[in-house]
């Protein structure tokens, strides 16, 4: 290997503990090189981040006279124990209704609230009470598809497909009029649409059916961050050293299982190398490896030298991550009545039960699952959408100008509206393209179960090598129970940089919690 560096004179303490390189500065990168550095045997201890600025996925934007959360947006099951809701707790970063005991022992069941209003694509509002018992017929289906995880064997090899399955024995026994029948199917293909969101997929028939159930829902009604997400990481970033994190360095191959020198340590041999796209090269004893499984699915064959074992490699090849985006919109005044919180449309003419072919030039928007509404900055109103799938990869490839006409013609086609004033202005994410995310978050994928999880997280090298815990796994990816999430997120990274510390000093005692 060519050239080495390890500025910010570590490098005059050779020797003096281990040397760690965390590679991402997402909330598990972060949360492991704070565990980490309270310890003495890791002083030497670098975040190496591709992009220029720290908290990944969690990325709070100043805009439209606001905050706008361009990725994570709530806490799931904000309760004692989810450690992102103790942190957020312990830095008054939540509202105080949010912190209330009641708000803490609301069971959701993971799904997603009743809308405030839900409009068709005819341009009526669809009654309340068809609204509601459809949602409780649909989140019936999602609670009975995570039964499967107690052993029974699943009947489907996806939840889509169980649900529809499901479904369709349903609706063979239903008496309605042939349009309340397609509407009540409207709303169950929104409902799908919508756990294509939570599950970050394009399709609910790409989930597994059996493993659904490990994801585990904690107790609490998801809340928000009132000055936004990234108020969390910043707090972990000002706790560590400013030159930690290098910015702007990504990580090109991670060398392992060798001997790599270096000039200003002699006669000292570290069993890792990190290469970055720059040609910059880091010795190290260990390194944490945080980046999004979007990523390493891009890289696997080239991120890591000697490759992957190939049941690793696999398991990333085998796992689904795909691509959740919002949609903000600003509005002068806004059309919706006071007190609305989540806009729901609805496709007469999509149902579960029928595929329609369709180019996604014409079609995308119609996966667009509705709004929810912002706390009004001033006087300033936005909305959010969300929007999941290939839908959602599509468009990212499209203009502002592109967005905003198909979705103020949605607009007003569901509000019967032809008036409706356009949005004042559109701002989106864009997940997929980002290069070193390459889509939102995980899931356990038709043809992978909760094992591979596991076998993503495993250390390297997994035969008693002499150099032990050369490469740890973290993120989101890599947590069994609470994948796609920011507490699943930052338990890995605890988890990690605990397990090198109890490598170093089997006595420590480690904080919990360890959920
Ligand atoms: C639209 C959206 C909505 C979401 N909503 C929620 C929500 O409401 N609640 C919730 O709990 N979770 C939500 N999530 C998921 C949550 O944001 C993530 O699970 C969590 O933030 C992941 O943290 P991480 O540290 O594992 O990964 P990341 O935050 O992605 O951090 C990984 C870091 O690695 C860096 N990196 C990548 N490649 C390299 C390289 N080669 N070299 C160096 N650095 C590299 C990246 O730039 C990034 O900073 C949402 C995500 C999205 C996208």
């Amino acid at each position: 290997m060519g050239a080495m560096e390890w500025s910010g004179g570590l490098a005059e303490r050779p020797g003096r503990g281990r040397r760690v390189l965390v590679v991402g500065g997402g909330i598990a990168g972060l949360g492991a090189a704070q565990r980490l550095r309270a310890h003495p045997a890791f002083s030497q201890l670098r975040v190496l981040e591709a992009t220029a600025r720290a908290g990944g996925r969690i990325r709070s934007e100043r805009g439209f006279g606001g905050v706008l959360e361009l990725g994570a947006h709530w806490i799931h099951g904000p309760s004692r124990g989810n450690p992102v809701f103790e942190l957020a707790a312990e830095h008054r970063l939540l509202r105080e209704k949010d912190l209330s005991e009641e708000n803490q022992r609301m069971e959701t069941g993971g799904h997603v609230g009743l809308p405030s209003v839900t409009y068709a694509s005819s341009g009526v509002s669809v009654s309340r009470e068809l609204v509601v018992e459809t949602a409780s017929l649909f989140h019936s289906l999602i609670d009975q598809a995570r039964e499967f995880v107690r052993g029974a064997a699943a009947p489907a090899p996806s939840v889509g497909e169980y649900v529809r399955g499901a479904l369709r024995a349903l609706a063979a026994g239903w008496t309605d009029r042939e349009d309340a029948r397609r509407l009540r199917l409207a709303l169950m293909h929104n409902f799908l649409n919508v756990e294509c969101c939570v599950s970050g997929t394009h399709s609910m028939d790409l989930v597994a059916l059996a493993p659904f159930g490990e994801y585990t829902v904690l107790p609490g009604l998801d809340c928000t961050f009132p000055g936004g997400y990234q108020g969390l990481t910043n707090h972990i970033m000002a706790s560590l050293p400013e030159d930690m994190i290098i910015f702007n360095k990504p990580v090109k191959t991670i060398h392992w299982n060798g001997s790599f020198q270096e000039a200003a340590s002699p006669g000292e041999t570290f069993p890792v190398l990190v290469e970055c796209e720059d040609g910059g090269c880091f010795p190290a004893h260990h390194v944490i490896v945080t980046v999004p499984l979007g990523f390493l699915k891009e890289h696997v064959d080239t991120f890591f030298e000697p490759p992957l074992p190939t049941e690793k490699a696999d398991a990333i090849r085998k796992l689904g991550f795909g691509t959740n985006n919002k949609i903000f919109l600003e509005f002068e005044e806004p059309f919706w009545e006071p007190g609305c919180q989540h806009i729901q449309v609805v496709w007469e003419d999509m149902s579960p039960l029928e595929d329609v072919a369709s180019q996604l030039q014409d079609v995308w928007f119609k996966k667009l699952i509705g709004f929810w509404v912002l706390p009004s900055f001033e006087s300033v109103h936005v909305l959010c959408g969300f929007i999941a799938g290939l839908e959602s990869e599509f468009m990212e490839t499209l203009t502002d100008e592109e967005v905003l006409l198909s979705l103020t013609q949605v607009l007003r086609r569901v509000t019967g509206n032809a008036r409706l004033p356009a949005p004042r202005s559109v701002l989106r994410s864009r997940w997929h393209s980002a290069p070193y995310t390459r889509g939102s978050y995980s899931y356990v994928a038709v043809g992978s179960t909760g094992e591979d999880i596991d076998r993503l997280a495993r250390p390297l090298p997994e035969d008693g090598a002499e150099a032990q815990l050369q490469i740890l796994f973290a993120g989101e990816a890599t947590h069994r129970t609470f994948y796609s999430t920011t507490h699943g997120a930052l338990l890995s990274g605890w988890r990690e940089a605990d397990r090198l510390i109890a490598l170093q000093d089997p006595q420590a005692q480690l904080p919990g919690p360890q959920l």
